[in-house]
């Protein structure tokens, strides 16, 4: 009888499965089946692995709400047949797709791992060998039969992080993520370092898929010199439901009251504002700064310390499930995936 782990890896495009036109040196992805040619140590881990790629493979930019959805759907129809997923993604929005993973696939009882590399597979000095099989071997990773990690985390550069705390933080390096607001989750020297204590708990419910998104949303970045003109533009977009501020620092906001009351405005028309820092670090606390209370009295929303990634796919979840403003608000602030402290 296989007692080993059934883990699937799915391919979905980026860097890490790409080759060089030889002519004009640009990337391109290449065929996965092949990948364990490229990669006899494959064979020597102990699981039993199977290949999947998504078509048409994209670069990371290329993917979007749709995706989201379409990927959430295969995963949901495999979920039961396996005993752990391992993702390869684009890093340029990885922590996008797998924060909104994590608000799409609920009461996880087995890993799903997102992982990518900076250099392209076939590279002499490529990052991905040790991602992709550090990466499995995680999703393999089981204590009397059950997986030990049962949530949606990204692994990079020796470090396994929770997807929907992290951040791209750089273009280069090879440690291109960072999550600014939780501990890493395990890590790969010598020997493979679990943080138990840092899991999500293993659900007991029956996993559930939530495969409706909404994508009326926008991001906004305030700025010195943002006037109240830049925000009344917003009321422009058709069907705007809701608007991410990267306010400064624990939340603020310009006092000026022409800017205060344009927002104002906007919410007064149906549109929900969530408060997320811009800073690389810390928490928003409306209220804290005279700056930012004229937003508590407005019913702007928290997004107290989570990631713009994260906020962004939370809000498109919810927006399909509450639809009056005070629901939306206590749903957001309630920590639904490990997302906020
Ligand atoms: N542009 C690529 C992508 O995100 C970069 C990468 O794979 O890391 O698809």
């Amino acid at each position: 009888m296989n007692t080993v782990p059934k883990i699937l890896l799915i391919y979905t495009g980026g860097t890490i499965g790409m080759v060089k036109d030889k002519k004009s040196g640009a990337l391109y992805p290449w065929d996965f089946e092949v990948l364990q040619e490229r990669l006899p140590e494959l064979q020597s881990l102990q699981c039993d692995l199977k290949v999947a790629s998504l078509s048409p493979l994209k670069d990371s930019s290329d993917i979007g709400p749709l995706d989201w959805t379409q990927f959430a759907v295969f995963l949901s129809d495999q979920y039961a047949h396996y005993d752990g997923f391992v993702v390869l993604h684009g890093s340029d929005t990885m922590s996008y797709t797998a924060s909104a993973m994590s608000f799409m696939l609920q009461r996880l009882s087995k890993p799903v791992i997102f992982t990518g590399s900076q250099l392209p597979i076939g590279d002499m000095r490529t990052d991905a060998k040790e991602n992709l099989i550090t990466s499995i071997e995680l999703a393999s990773l089981q204590e009397e039969g059950i997986p030990i990690i049962n949530e949606l985390a990204i692994y990079f550069e020796y470090k396994l992080y929770r997807a929907n705390r992290t951040t791209k933080m750089n273009a280069d390096n090879f440690e291109a993520f960072w999550s600014p607001n939780y501990p890493i989750l395990a890590e790969a020297g010598v020997r493979l370092q679990v943080f138990k204590d840092r899991l999500l708990p293993r659900s007991h419910f029956p996993f559930e898929l939530f495969r409706t998104l909404d994508q009326n949303v926008s991001i906004l970045k305030i700025y010195p010199g943002i006037t109240a003109q830049h925000i009344l533009t917003f009321s422009k977009i058709n069907h705007l439901k809701a608007i991410i501020l990267e306010t400064y620092g624990a939340g603020n906001v310009p006092s000026d009251s022409s800017f205060l009351n344009a927002l104002e405005k906007l919410i007064a028309s149906g549109v929900f504002v969530i408060n997320i820092t811009q800073c690389m670090g810390g928490e928003v606390t409306m209220g804290h700064y005279k700056s930012s209370e004229a937003l508590l009295e407005m019913g702007v929303v928290s997004g107290k310390d989570m990631t713009t990634e994260a906020a962004l796919a939370k809000t498109m979840h919810l927006l399909p499930l509450f639809s009056e403003g005070s629901e939306f608000k206590k749903a957001f602030e309630n920590n639904l995936s490990g997302e906020q402290s």
